[in-house]
């Protein structure tokens, strides 16, 4: 049993992007306007975020790794939502089967931290011999989430990362996403050892802010501002897209739906299609987009490695956006 969850955890999370990305989310749901990231080679040594989200009680930190148990799946309907797509109430019982896992955290009714370590699914002993429960620390509001030696026991995983420069720079990508999409939340992202950041996006920043810190004033000098939606197709979409003054050598594409990161190539290939007729030739924009659809429509039915989403009438959904985005286009053209 031990080892298919093992190797089943490993299956899910292939790098240690894959592990931040469900931390990040947790951090958000949980309300939080503060998130910070702290990274040592690359994340195999170490991921640490830290949030001032609402905490975990201490009564559930018994369970908190355990498959399936979790607070979002007990409403049947979320497994049908994309706001489970991924792990669906395993992404810390995964990570806890694949490193070695530490969670602090406060509620407000709290008057004391808690922490309390991980091992297989379950509670473990900070230090040989002493007893698994959660122990009682100094803290402020919120969850720290420290995952140390990921792929530890996972010797063919662990191999196969050759350069921890490769890691960070996915996770600096990855935090720049949820930087970008999540208004009202300040964002860090830090690389153990180093003394400035490589993000700092303050709570106040707008999103054009947040898009010219991460991308630069060249992205965000040349922005438009689109969005679409339609009733019968159960979806509004919202976003900023570069004019037809700026292009790059490859598209930059941050898609959200449901406010999670995703991948999707038909609309990576019906946006430049759209943006060819503006482009010159190899040129290429820069393009975020919010897409909030009715999870009943959205298909978690993928394996939560491929990041690719499906949902009911993309054609008419993807089509309205490149409309809009299209008469944008072409009104800043003229
Ligand atoms: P899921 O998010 O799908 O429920 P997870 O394994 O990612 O599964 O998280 C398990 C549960 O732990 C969450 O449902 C949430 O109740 C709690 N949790 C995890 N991370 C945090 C956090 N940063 N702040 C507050 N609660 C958290
Ligand atoms: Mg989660």
């Amino acid at each position: 049993q031990d080892v298919v969850n093992k190797i089943a955890a490993g299956e899910i999370i292939v790098a240690p992007v894959h592990a931040l990305k469900e931390l990040i989310e947790n951090a958000v749901d949980a309300g939080s306007t503060s998130l910070e990231v702290l990274a040592k080679d690359g994340g195999l040594k170490l991921l640490q975020i830290t949030d001032n989200g609402h905490g975990i009680d201490k009564d559930d930190m018994s369970i908190l790794c355990e498959r399936f148990t979790t607070s979002k799946l007990k409403k049947f309907e979320d497994l049908h939502s994309i706001n489970t797509y991924g792990f669906r109430g395993e992404a810390l019982a995964s990570i806890s089967h694949i490193a070695h896992l530490t969670v602090t955290t406060k509620t407000k009714a709290s008057n004391c931290a808690w922490r309390a370590k991980y091992d297989g699914g379950k509670l473990a002993p900070a230090k040989p011999g002493q007893s698994a429960d959660p122990k009682p620390t100094a803290g402020r509001n919120g969850t720290q989430i420290t995952v140390e030696d990921l792929f530890y026991n996972v010797p063919t995983r662990r191999r196969a990362f050759r350069s921890p420069s490769d890691e960070y720079n996915k996770i600096i990508d990855m935090v720049g996403r949820y930087s970008i999409h999540c208004q009202g939340v300040a964002f860090s992202c830090k690389k153990h050892g180093d003394s400035g950041t490589s993000i700092a996006i303050q709570a106040a920043a707008t999103t054009m802010d947040r898009i010219r810190q991460i991308h630069g004033s060249s992205v965000a000098n040349e922005l438009i501002e689109y969005a679409a939606a339609d009733d019968r197709y159960g979806f509004s979409a919202k976003g900023w897209a570069t004019n037809a003054n700026y292009h790059i050598k490859k598209t930059t594409l941050l898609i959200f739906i449901n406010n999670r990161a995703v991948e999707s190539s038909n609309i990576k290939k019906a946006i430049e299609q759209t943006y060819s007729t503006f482009l010159p030739k190899n040129g290429h924009p820069f393009v975020y987009l919010s897409l909030e659809i009715d999870p009943q429509r959205v298909d978690v039915n993928v394996h939560p490695t491929k990041r690719e989403v499906n949902f009911l009438n993309e054609d008419e959904i993807i089509q309205a956006i490149c409309e809009n985005i299209r008469d944008k286009l072409a009104a800043v053209d003229t």
